[in-house]
This record gives structure tokens, sequence and C-alpha cells, in this order.
């Protein structure tokens, strides 16, 4: 069946691997075969070993291809293994040009892993044109981005960084965690490598972590090919399931998440105690019309501003229906404090210097009703008032 003229939101039903060929199972076996017979000595089958290949991962790297608009998929074993494991295109001597305020772990990796190995890197505000041109070194071979981007949701034009890229022989790699392929997709706007870790909205049910990586690129996915098998990360069978299901649901999940998250976003704004909003789809955002040229919409992460890390605390204690936690992109609505949480790793005065505030507050929006999260987000905001008044009394 060919699929490719479909939606995005028909694809992620049907697609090569949706109907098992053998039974006509209309689910994706879960293989969990390590090893294949073969029948001689020098002809082997498709499969030998399940590091090299795997049919269920098979599937899993088809479909996320197809959904990015790639050529190659690859699951890894969780989206630092496919990040790390994607930077390793990268040679001693290399300089990489990475966004300012990069996933954590992903600023550990490069900063204190490629380092050693002779690596360099620069971090650079990407909403800053005229910055990241004057960035490149005569040995940048790479560019890394993440927009919207985590936990300001800064949003980069991939277009413009792209092609700026392009003009200096380097790779552009971008994370996109956030959207997906249902609402960004960055190899048709001139990436090279989309990123993700499919433990958020691709696996969507906080069960599973997974990360995958993809390209358009026959060259790049051979290399990636190679590292992913020699550095030997990769996703297990029954994850790989997982995020298949997960996917089936991607586009239902998202558009709810997504008029959620621009209700609460819109409250957000209105309200007092909050000193600043941080969501894409909001027309004052700094990245609104980028956004709207590259992206479906802004999303179902969004990061507030509260006064201080007291008044957070005083929230934390009182909302009652989203866990709080680390991660993101669930059925459940997730808040979370990037100062000690997804941003541990990035020190203090990093901290400071990208905007990551001590009032700072992260929701990724689940499925929840949208108008009960509202009413919970505004008692929580009420007890602080309350606290203030008795103090000022
Ligand atoms: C969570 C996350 C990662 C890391 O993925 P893991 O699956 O936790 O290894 C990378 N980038 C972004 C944007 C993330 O949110």
């Amino acid at each position: 069946m060919v699929m490719s003229n479909y939606s995005i939101q028909t694809r992620l039903l049907h697609n090569t691997y949706s109907i098992d060929q053998t039974t006509n199972g209309v689910s994706t076996p879960i293989h969990h075969a390590s090893t294949y017979h073969q029948e001689d000595t020098d002809q082997f089958g498709k499969y030998d070993y399940s590091r090299s290949g795997n049919p269920t991962r098979e599937a899993l790297e088809t479909a996320i291809a197809d959904l990015e608009g790639g050529t190659n998929g690859f699951a890894f074993a969780s989206g630092m293994a496919a990040i790390s494991t994607s930077l390793l295109l990268l040679s001693r001597g290399d300089h990489l040009l990475v966004t300012e305020d990069v996933y954590g772990g992903t600023f550990r990796f490069v900063s204190q892993v490629l380092n050693r190995f002779g690596i360099e890197y620069t971090f650079v505000d990407m909403t800053n044109y005229e910055l990241v041109k004057n960035s490149f070194q005569e040995n940048t071979k790479a560019v890394y981005l993440e927009t919207p981007s985590n936990p300001l949701l800064t949003v980069t034009d991939v277009r413009a960084i792209s092609s700026l890229a392009k003009q200096h022989n380097c790779l552009v790699y971008v994370d996109n965690t956030f959207l997906t392929p249902e609402i960004q997709q960055p190899l048709q706007l001139g990436a090279d490598i989309v990123l993700h870790s499919a433990t958020k909205f691709l696996g969507g049910h906080s069960d599973v972590v997974a990360g995958l990586a993809v390209t358009n690129n026959e060259e790049i996915a051979k290399q990636l090919y190679f590292l992913q098998n020699t550095f030997g990360a990769v996703l297990g069978p029954q994850d790989c399931w997982l995020i298949l299901r997960g996917l089936k649901t991607l586009h239902a999940r998202l558009k709810l998440s997504v008029q959620s998250a621009e209700k609460i976003a819109a409250f957000l704004e209105k309200h007092p105690l909050i000193k600043e909003v941080y969501y894409p789809g909001l027309k004052n955002h700094q990245g609104y019309e980028i956004q709207k040229n590259q992206a479906k919409n802004g999303g179902a992460v969004l990061s507030f501003l509260l006064e201080s890390k007291e008044h957070v605390q005083q929230f934390v204690e009182h909302i009652q229906i989203p866990v709080f936690a680390v991660s993101l992109g669930a059925v459940e609505s997730i808040l979370s404090y990037p100062k000690t949480m997804s941003h541990s790793s990035v020190p203090d005065d990093e901290c400071e210097k990208r905007g990551i505030q001590d009032g700072l507050l992260r929701l990724s929006v689940g499925l929840e009703d949208p108008d009960e999260l509202i009413t919970d987000i505004n008692q929580s905001l009420e007890k602080i008032v309350k606290k203030e008044t008795l103090f000022s009394k």
C-alpha cells in the first residue's frame, strides 16, 4: 500500500508495517530473537543479529522516517543515545555550533564528553542571525538546533540557519522532540538530521524511554547506521512496539493538548502573578511569526515565570492535577521546575545567562479537561496571593 499521498493523520495508522505480512495481524509483532538462523556460510538472510537489524525496530524506523519526510530512521535506547550517537559523526578538530538553551543532557554531552575527544563547541543564541553568522569558524562542521527550545520555548528560524549552515558546508541537526513531525518537519526546512526523545510525545504515555534519528541523505544514513551498529545503543523490540503504539494516537493527543495549551497560555498571560508566559503560540512571543512559518502551531509545552522560588514552592505545593516531575509530552499534564530538574546539569551562572530563572516553571499540557486545569492553576496562584497578604498585614 503506497501511503505517501495521505496526510500524517492517516499515515500514523496505516503504513507498510501496520498489518503483519505473515499473519495479517493488525499490530506489529514484537520480535524478541537476538539471532537468526542462516541457510549457508556465505549468504545470510535479511537479518543476522538484532543489534544490526530487528524487524520490530525496522517497523518503527521506517515509520518515523516516513513521518519526518526522511529516507532512513534509527531507533536508540534513549533520546540521549540518539543525540550522542549522531554527534559522533563529528571528529577530532571539528567545531560545533550549539543553540544556547539546548537540552541539559545535550549540553552535558557536548561540554563534558565531546570536548574530551577534541571536538570544539560554541554555544550561541540561534535567534540572533548576525551572531550565528559570525560564529562560524574554519573548522565548523555542524550546527545543532532545538526549536522551540527548552525551557524558554525560544524559536529558531530553521530555514535561515540551515541555509547559512549550507554556505559553510555544515551539517544541520534539529532536536524536534517538542513538536514532533505532526507539527514541524525540520528536514523539509533544510535540516539534515532530526532527533527525538521518543520518551516524550511520540511514546506519549510516560512508560518508555526511547530515542530516534532521521535523515534524508543516503550518505549520512550509511554513517548513522554504522554508528548505531557500532556504538550499540539500540532500542529493544518491546520498547519499539510501545513507540509504534504511541504513534497511532499522536495526532489525536496533540490536537487536544495543543488546544488546551493555547487556552492555558492565554489565561496565564492575563494573571497578575505571572510575570511572563513563554509559548510560541502567543502573538507577543519572540518567535510567533517564525513559528507560524515553519510549524503548524505552538505545541503543547509552555513555561511561565513567577516572582520567586518561594512563589514556585507555594504553587507546586497546592497544584492538584499535573504531576510534578521531569519529562513532558505525556497524556497526563507534567509540571516541572527546570532549574533543579531538566537543567540541573547546567551550572548556575549558565542558567542565569540563559534566562532560566528561579521563578520559572514548565508545563507540558496533557489530555485533562482544560477548564479543570485552569481552575487548578488558578486556585494554586490564589494560595500565593493569600500568603502574601497574610505577610503584608
Ligand atoms: C528529554 C529530552 C531529550 C533526552 O531524551 P531522553 O529520552 O531522556 O534520553 C533530548 N532533547 C529534548 C528536547 C528532550 O526533551
